[in-house]
């Protein structure tokens, strides 16, 4: 195991928590370097994507809507609704089972380059704040100080920032639950007319800034779901971000003077652990707080350029890659997570691709014997409950197919609107010589804007024994 500090008491305690239990504040120094490059990259690409995607229309409708209220979702344009609970139960276990693989295999790279948490902290609130207060030390600097025109400029400036952005994001996000033509009518319209909606912008806004100017890192540490299942998730040969204690150690200081051989490649010159946002050492090994945010890589890698050492003495590795030297493995423990995954995703696609546009379910009404229409006649009461998956209104027309009968409708015609559910009941007529059985087997075909649905198998209960033709 990565073990390799003598002293095991940050195993008890969290980087952030002073001995007293008070909140440690962290200044992390500003990180540079290659992956922070490239983590630069990725964040501009997911936060366009974040931004943009609402405003995105397929034939006017919304690209993505997620609308928990109501239990409507829009997901490339194709709409669910609470009718699609089964698709969504699955796609739910098929992403927590992804989840799982995904970490078994790559540890905690989510959280590092694609979670929002991390990219508007490091890429966003963390840029403004060294932008305006300036690096680490600066910041410790200004914290210190009294409290000058020059600090209180500084800090409302950032503060100011900090809560236009945070209101920004909450309109995006609020973006995705309403949809975008319903925020343009709030951001639009006197607050008075959309009270509702005014006060949960106003409350995601809220709820935004103080994650971002003060809860910060303690989101990852203390609250994400996700950061507290690594421990169970994570093993030898997953991939996380790694000190490699076999190379650094012992560590000691640099001295040019004096030879030394004895000692391993870690110079002990802590930025490794300056430029942590969470605070903590990797060289201590894997720890829950580590959100592989990579910038202990870059920190690392270029100290180790300027001492003429390779780079990757923290590097993206498995345990068992650094203890033993061997590449990646594929364990049978992913094989057997990538299986269900695999078994899940075909089920999933298959019910994606199967799903109809209209869901029609015809049912004898329960409880119900046949009725004595006249002396030649009997009928039938059934339910129809219909649902309309699509954005176009739909004529519904029922057919009596394979025998001979009449259909009637009790009470509206159907004309379902887009998105509409609707339960009705028809009248099923059929004549004495139609009714050759106890339970005679009909087919109703329906028709939507005359183009087939579906056909309908059924029964009509009939007189047989007393009344009947038998
Ligand atoms: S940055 Fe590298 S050399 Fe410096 S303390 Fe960290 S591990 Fe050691
Ligand atoms: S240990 Fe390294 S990768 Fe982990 S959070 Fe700290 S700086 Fe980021």
């Amino acid at each position: 195991m990565n073990e390799i500090k003598t002293d095991e008491s940050f195993r008890d305690h969290l980087a952030t928590v002073t001995e007293e239990g008070k909140r440690k504040w962290i200044y992390p120094k500003k990180p540079s370097g290659r992956f922070y490059n490239a983590r630069i990259i990725v964040s501009i690409l997911l936060v366009s994507f974040l931004v943009i995607a609402p405003f995105i229309k397929v034939n006017g409708h919304p690209l993505l809507l997620l609308d928990f209220l109501n239990r409507n979702f829009i997901l490339f344009s194709i709409p669910f609704g609470p009718y699609d609970f089964h698709l969504f139960a699955l796609a739910l276990i098929a992403l927590v089972v992804f989840i799982i693989l995904f970490t078994v295999v790559f540890g905690r790279v989510f959280c590092g380059w694609a979670c929002p948490q991390t990219i508007f902290m490091e890429m966003v609130f963390r840029k403004i704040e060294y932008w305006i207060e300036g690096d680490f030390k600066d910041q410790i600097k200004l914290s210190q100080a009294p409290w000058t025109s020059s600090k209180i400029f500084k800090k409302a400036l950032k503060h100011i920032t900090f809560f236009l952005i945070a209101f920004f994001i909450s309109n995006i996000f609020l973006a995705y639950i309403i949809g975008i033509d319903e925020l343009i009518k709030i951001v639009t319209a006197p607050p008075s007319k959309h009270l509702a909606g005014f006060f949960s912008m106003l409350v995601f806004s809220a709820i935004f800034y103080w994650i971002f100017s003060s809860f910060r890192e303690q989101v990852c540490t203390l609250v994400c779901p996700y950061g507290r299942l690594q421990g169970v998730l994570l093993d030898q040969d997953s991939i996380v971000i790694a000190y490699d204690n076999i190379r650094g150690e012992p560590r000691g200081k640099l001295k040019k003077s004096e030879p030394q051989t004895h000692l391993g490649d870690c110079i002990d010159c802590h930025l490794c652990v300056d430029v942590c946002p969470t605070g903590i050492d990797i060289r201590n090994g894997i720890q829950l707080e580590c959100v592989n945010c990579t910038a202990c890589i870059d920190a690392c890698d270029a100290v180790m350029d300027k001492i003429d050492r390779p780079r990757g003495l923290i590097r993206y590795d498995s345990l068992r890659g650094i203890e033993k030297k061997v590449k990646f493995r594929f364990t049978p423990r992913m094989a057997g997570y990538s299986t269900v995954l695999v078994l899940i995703l075909s089920v999933l696609s298959y019910l994606l691709f199967t799903r109809s546009d209209f869901s029609i379910n015809i049912l004898r009404t329960p409880g119900l014997l046949y009725q004595k229409q006249s002396e030649n006649k009997f009928s039938n009461i059934y339910d129809l409950n219909i649902i309309n998956k699509t954005y176009n209104p739909a004529s519904i027309k029922l057919n009596l197919n394979n025998i001979e009968g009449e259909l009637k409708l009790l009470g509206n015609e159907l004309n379902l609107k887009p998105q509409e559910k609707r339960d009705s009941k028809f009248l099923l007529i059929l004549p004495k010589s139609s009714i050759t059985n106890m339970n005679t087997p009909i087919t109703i075909s329906i028709y939507s804007n005359d183009k087939l649905l579906k056909e309908v198998k059924t029964s009509f209960l009939g007189p047989v024994s007393e009344e009947g033709n038998n």
